[in-house]
């Protein structure tokens, strides 16, 4: 340790690993700002970049959405016309895909009625896993204008997990978007292990 005679400040003597050339440190003066880190991975991998791979799969994940092609009531309407030329919802990278077997998300868009119960609980269990669910409506979130009827299921929650609800009867396309752009940012932060751990404390 030396005490630089100008500013008084402690800095660290280091003289370096073997075989890396400048010691660690060299080049700082203090007073003069803050530089970029310097260190031995800078050195060995110049202009790399590192990441989780987790973060990076969550990236890749929420910007290939696949939504399964099914509707059920009058919601379906808006969810096709989310997806038609108007609204376009190719652009965040939703494709709609007519098969269970590639998905990743299913977009209840509808009225559940009770026998439609065990065909949606089916298609879910065909989607590979990871596996989201949004329900569009407030059909599909509560039973909505058939809340308490003989024949409905009171939200699509009682068959199957969802992870985003959009409100509405029905709602415009542009909720839906919304509702699919609140799952991207839920995809990207549930792959960051820190933002879980302080969920988990709450
Ligand atoms: S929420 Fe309204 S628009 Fe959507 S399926 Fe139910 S009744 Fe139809």
């Amino acid at each position: 340790m030396e005490i630089d005679e100008n500013s008084n400040i402690h800095i660290p003597r280091f003289e370096g690993f073997a075989g890396v050339e400048k010691p660690l440190g060299a080049g700082y003066k203090p007073g003069e700002g803050n530089n970029p880190a310097d260190s031995v991975f800078n050195r060995v991998l110049p202009n790399a970049l590192t990441a989780k791979s987790d973060e990076l799969f969550a990236l890749a994940r929420k910007s290939s959405l696949w939504t399964l092609s099914f509707g059920l009531a009058c919601c379906a309407i808006e969810m096709i016309s989310a997806h038609a030329s108007h609204h376009d919802l190719d652009r965040f990278g939703v494709v709609t895909w007519p098969s269970p077997r590639q998905a990743d998300v299913m977009i209840v868009a509808g009225t559940v009625v009770k026998k439609m119960a065990d065909p949606i609980k089916l298609l879910y269990e065909q989607m590979p896993d990871p596996k989201w669910v949004i329900a569009m409506g407030s059909c599909a979130t509560n039973g909505g204008p058939y809340y308490k009827s003989y024949s409905v299921v009171m939200g699509v929650d009682h068959l199957i997990p969802v992870d985003v609800y959009v409100p509405g009867c029905p709602p415009r396309p542009e909720a839906l978007i919304y509702g699919v752009m609140q799952l991207q940012e839920k995809i990207k932060n549930d792959a960051k292990p820190s933002l879980n751990r302080e969920l988990l404390q709450e």
